[in-house]
């Protein structure tokens, strides 16, 4: 796969391609990495389901992530072939097949594994022959308050259950955790200090854990007014210090590790009014648009030149048959936007791709490494990234 110097713009018009684009920024993935994982006072997992592209996973890598959160068996066999026995692979889907554990356990080299209910602590003592070496992490239900997206509809042993089930695990495990997720694109870091303070009961209640696991949920920052994680972190060291003194922590980053790291180019096939017919949609590559709403930073490019101009709110439709394709907005771009234009959504790496479908025979896209340093971002300290806007 060929690496392209230089603008979204400048490829945009060298690139013949009706598909959509993906444009994967390696160093801006590195650079992030680096950040969240000097910031953390913990072990950083990164949480493949967000994006899970090889070059993705390896720039992340090179900035200094050892450690991934994967939730089903294709998972962990590609995240052994790529990065070997080093890394530390985390199954922390609370449902696993028995088939997954034991190949996870026996071929892999995984020993951390989580549960939320005592049939998956039947099932990873089965499946892993009664194993002694293993560490196992109760997830545990908090409030979703403060998130976009809601992750606890599904997963997560209430508090009393939580005690019982640490209480079971205890004796199998050379390692016991606790770990909670409060929902993705969380916007209220006290939403972590609830979280801590409960799991903490929980942990007193069952005689003690060796680690905790705050889980993902950090916000990128699609306004700009998101918290920073810094202030997450804040609130999580507080709050980790008063319920539990000094403990292991761990946390399982994905939409923060990844969201800046690539936009997606997708071209107005049609303008009817304030509404943009594109040839992507939500059952390709652009489903947070409409889960999330319209928050993504969004550019004009034609003739290439890539222009910021948020003049009129559009409504945004993607090409498949189905009516849920919509992206509703306002949506905003320059007034002029016609038929023929290409767009980048900023902010785009994260749930995008690893969500597309190939329904209606769409959703494939071209998926290009560049190393512009892009326009949705704060400029970059280093001169040789600030690259122009224009091409
Ligand atoms: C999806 C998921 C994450 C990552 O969530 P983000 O909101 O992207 O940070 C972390 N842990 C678990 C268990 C998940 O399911």
């Amino acid at each position: 796969m060929a690496r392209i110097p230089g603008s979204a713009a400048a490829l945009l018009s060298r690139a013949s391609s009706a598909l959509p684009v993906v444009l994967i920024r390696p160093e801006v993935l590195r650079r992030r990495a680096q950040a969240v994982v000097a910031a953390f006072p913990g072990e950083v997992l990164y949480a493949v389901k967000c994006h899970d592209d090889e070059r993705v996973l390896r720039a992340l890598v090179r900035g200094g992530v050892r450690g991934f959160d994967v939730a089903s068996i294709e998972e962990v066999r590609r995240i052994r072939r790529l990065f070997g026995p080093e890394v530390t692979v985390a199954f922390m889907h609370p449902v696993k097949p028995k088939a997954a554990i034991a190949e996870a356990y026996h071929h892999h080299g995984v020993r951390r594994f989580a549960l939320d209910h005592p049939s998956e602590l039947a099932k990873i003592e089965a499946a892993t022959g009664g194993a002694r070496d293993l560490e196992l992490v109760v997830r545990l239900a908090v409030s979703n308050e403060g998130a976009l997206l809601a992750l606890s509809g599904k997963f997560g042993a209430a508090p009393a259950e939580a005690v019982d089930l640490l209480r079971q695990a205890r004796p199998r495990a050379r390692r016991l955790g606790l770990t909670f997720h409060v929902g993705s694109q969380c916007l209220d870091p006290g939403a972590f200090t609830r979280a801590i303070a409960l799991a903490g009961e929980v942990a007193r209640a069952a005689g003690g854990v060796d680690h905790l696991d705050v889980g993902g949920g950090f916000p990128a920052s699609y306004r700009g007014d998101e918290p920073p994680f810094a202030a997450f972190v804040g609130e999580i060291r507080q709050a980790v210090a008063a319920a539990f003194g000094e403990i292991a922590l761990a946390c399982e980053p994905g939409r923060l590790l990844v969201a800046e790291g690539a936009s997606i180019l997708v071209r107005v096939e049609q303008r009817r009014g304030q509404r943009l017919y594109l040839n992507d949609g939500i059952y390709g590559s652009l489903a947070e648009l409409r889960w999330l709403g319209p928050c993504f930073p969004l550019a004009r490019i034609r003739d290439g030149l890539i222009e910021v101009r948020p003049e009129v709110g559009f409504d945004l439709f993607g090409p498949t048959c189905d009516s849920i394709d919509a992206m509703p907005g306002p949506h905003w771009l320059p007034a002029d936007v016609a038929e023929g234009d290409w767009l980048e959504v900023g902010m785009a790496g994260a749930y995008t791709r690893a969500l597309a479908t190939r329904f209606n025979g769409l959703g494939a896209a071209e998926v290009l490494e560049v190393d512009d340093w892009p326009w949705y971002l704060r400029p970059s300290a280093d001169a040789a990234h600030s690259a122009p806007v224009a091409a």
